[in-house]
């Protein structure tokens, strides 16, 4: 059955490839540049608030924080009436994060904070995330790549969170795009966990269902290059063109998914396609 017609788009937007940080696991860190961004930000403001309806924008990286005129553009975002969300380490000083929370105020997004424990201390990454929440209007959950070693940890980790009123999320760990042969125990062990970013599931094949990725949620890189959802980029399939262009074209409707391993959690989370 189709999904009824999400009433508020989203935009995943990787607006830059610099980070300050270099995980062991991080899934960008083969990219040709970890240095590029997003340079002609005035026209990208003006293709998102072009979309026809509402739609948030959700930025991330690389590091989001990382690129140069970052805060500028959420709140030049946030002033275009659209909501702002964001996917970040955490690593930027609390004034900077508070100015993010400030920006958008009026129309809160979500704050998805990622714990790298290669470089972040978790309590004391815990408690800056919880001081953010209690300043930002929107909602603000950490998320944790549950990679073998750390795994046994993370049930003791998610109550330590918890303990200051903060939502620990899993990642499954990819290598080579793909989920790492997780032992069937392994795979009780992050069902146990919310499954992908809370979604109960670790890599659903939803190839068949009707999807509104393409029509109501696309990802955008910082050049404007414009797919379907992450597995479409990945593919080199069902681009969109390009969003600072006039070739750039959404899709009106849902239409079925092609992929065997959808790793988009946002259309999973927000109704876009069936995931029962
Ligand atoms: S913080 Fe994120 S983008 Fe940066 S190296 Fe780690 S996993 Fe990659
Ligand atoms: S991979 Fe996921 S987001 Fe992409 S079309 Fe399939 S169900 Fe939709």
């Amino acid at each position: 059955m189709t999904p009824h017609y999400p009433l508020e788009g989203v935009v995943s937007w990787n607006m830059n490839t610099t980070c300050n940080y270099r995980c062991s696991y991080c899934t960008q860190r083969f990219v040709e540049s970890r240095a590029q961004w997003a340079r002609d930000l005035p026209r990208f403001l003006s293709a998102f608030a072009a979309l026809p309806g509402d739609w948030e924008i959700k930025l991330s990286g690389g590091e989001p924080f990382r690129h140069p005129h970052f805060l500028d553009a959420v709140e030049s975002l946030a002033a275009a009436g659209l909501r702002v969300s964001v996917v970040t380490n955490l690593s930027s000083p609390d004034a900077d994060l508070a100015r993010f929370a400030d920006a958008t105020r009026r129309k809160p997004g979500v704050i998805s904070a990622s714990l790298h424990l290669e470089y972040a201390d978790a309590t004391e990454f815990r408690d800056k995330l919880a001081r953010l929440g209690a300043r930002h209007a929107g909602s603000v959950v950490a998320t944790c790549v549950a990679t073998r070693a750390l795994l046994p940890r993370l049930p003791a980790l998610a109550a330590h969170f918890a303990e200051a009123g903060v939502t620990l999320k899993i990642q499954p760990e990819k290598q080579d795009r793909d989920v790492i042969a997780y032992s069937p125990a392994e795979r009780d062990a992050l069902l146990a966990l919310g499954g992908h970013g809370g979604t109960g599931h670790i890599d659903p094949d939803l190839s068949g269902r009707p999807c509104w990725a393409g029509a109501r949620y696309f990802i955008v890189d910082h050049t404007g290059e414009a797919f379907r959802c992450y597995p479409a980029r990945r593919y080199r399939q069902e681009h969109l063109g390009n969003l600072l262009t006039p070739g750039f074209r959404l899709r009106t409707d849902a239409e079925p998914c092609h992929y065997s391993y959808c790793n988009c959690t946002v259309p999973q989370q927000r109704g876009m396609v069936d995931t029962r």
